[in-house]
């Protein structure tokens, strides 16, 4: 439960401590500069404390120099002479959203901070991209960007800048050539076997570097055990729970057979086995990336409303033809009677993540986006609605874009507020504890103490 109404009291010890800021300021008023210059005030929003879930009433919010200097009640936090006041009265303040799985295009980064994600995990663009969007990134205020640059995968690959490797022999190899190009992240794609997966991991490890996995050859029981940070799509999972021969079989074929035969077996695993592999993978520890709107929306490609979402208005139209969406459902091999069977998956998958959850596992919202339809900023907040929709808590929701998906990039300085974090913040119009839909009502982003939307 989360507590709305906190009683503001006032301490003995922090009147003092409020006294002494009085008397420091005035002394330095007589031999300086204002305490408050160059300092950010933001007072009177409500601030949602994703990790303890609690509200705090008529906050008040310090920033300086790009970092939450101070975050607390208007009893406890003083606002310095000098400091530049922004009254955000009957507003609600969240930190800014991580997207944890993107492949993103340069037009996707203004975008993407538009809706208030202000970092992306990047898993997969190949170096010329990687590059270009770190260049752009330098120019334009941009989501702070997490890049694994190119994926690894065994030939022959879906995707022509992929690194290849076909033995565990060029683990390191493989793995040298992603830290040369300053890989955040190793990740791994569909036809990397376990034996192949073990060694990235060892490699990946003497960089320090953590591992995100696309499984296809390899159920996702085995990858956990082997090490991997995050499992993507739910993948692997079907192939841990029923008949890992014939999934594996079409994972071999390529990669649409792969998916579609994966796609179709959730309806028919057994609950119980899936529940187990749900408590199991929540005991290891991994970090799941559901990428809900991904299934969401591959399962209705059959509905023209999906086509002609809001949403893809923001999207250029080159972007638009390159998607192609025609052209994917005939490489893909999509009929008609396919759709209702990656319906007939979602509720499955759905429990999956709720069992998951409720075994204390952690979710990371990702999206998949810039890919077919999934707009850059827009599907975080559609897949919080959908982690919602699936029977988590608003706040657990809330928390899979931000300290979630911060404890899986392994950085204490984003996804939450409090001193010394990361001044990346959104200002909402209404409480997303009430509705997760709420995100949207954005009013202003800062990104590293600076407005860049408002
Ligand atoms: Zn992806």
């Amino acid at each position: 439960m989360i507590e709305r109404r906190r009683r503001r009291t006032t301490r003995p010890g922090l009147a003092g401590a409020r006294r002494f800021v009085g008397v420091a300021g005035v002394l330095l008023a007589a031999c300086g500069p204002a305490p408050g210059e160059g300092m950010a005030a933001l007072t009177g929003a409500t601030v949602i404390d994703v990790v303890s879930g609690r509200s705090q009433l008529d906050a008040v919010v310090l920033v300086r120099d790009g970092h939450v200097v101070a975050v607390g009640s208007a009893d406890e936090v003083v606002v310095p002479r000098g400091a530049d006041v922004t009254d955000l009265g009957g507003r609600w303040i969240v930190p800014g959203l991580i997207d944890t799985h993107a492949h993103l295009q340069p037009w996707g980064l203004a975008l993407a901070l538009r809706y208030g994600v202000t970092s992306v995990r990047d898993l997969h663009d190949g170096v010329a991209l990687a590059d270009t969007l770190r260049a752009v990134a330098m120019r334009q205020p941009s989501p702070r960007l997490f890049l694994a640059v190119a994926m690894l995968d065994a030939p022959p690959s879906t995707y022509p800048d992929a690194f290849l490797l076909d033995s565990p022999d060029s683990a390191e190899v493989a793995v040298g050539r992603l830290v040369e190009h300053r890989a955040a992240w190793v990740k791994v794609y569909t036809r990397i076997t376990p034996d192949i997966l073990a060694a990235v991991i060892g490699a990946a490890r003497m960089h320090h570097l953590p591992v995100a996995a696309h499984l296809g050859l390899t159920d996702a029981i085995t990858a956990t055990h082997l090490g991997v940070t995050s499992i993507e799509h739910l993948s692997g999972i079907p192939e841990a729970a029923g008949d890992s021969v014939a999934l594996f079989a079409a994972h071999a074929k390529g990669f649409f057979a792969g998916w579609t035969a994966f796609e179709k077996s959730w309806s028919s695993l057994d609950p119980a086995a899936l529940a187990m592999v749900a408590r199991e993978l929540a005991a290891q520890r991994v970090f799941l990336v559901p990428t809900l709107v991904l299934h969401e929306t591959f399962s209705r490609l059959d509905d023209s409303t999906v086509l002609r979402s809001p949403g893809l208005a923001a999207v250029p139209d080159s972007a638009r033809r390159n998607w192609n969406v025609a052209a994917m459902i005939k490489r893909a091999g999509w009929r008609s009677a396919d759709y209702p069977a990656f319906r007939a998956a979602r509720p499955v998958q759905d429990r999956f993540v709720r069992d998951f959850v409720a075994s204390g596992g952690r979710v990371a919202a990702g999206t998949d986006a810039s890919n077919q339809l999934l707009v850059p900023g827009a599907t975080v907040h559609t897949e919080m609605e959908l982690l919602e929709h699936a029977g988590l808590t608003p706040l657990d929701a809330l928390r899979s874009a931000t300290y979630w998906a911060a404890d899986m990039m392994r950085t204490d300085s984003l996804g939450r507020l409090r001193p010394g974090a990361a001044a990346d913040l959104i200002v909402l119009r209404a409480d997303p504890l009430v509705d997760i839909r709420n995100t949207r009502r954005i009013e202003r982003v800062m990104l590293g103490g600076k407005w860049v939307q408002r």
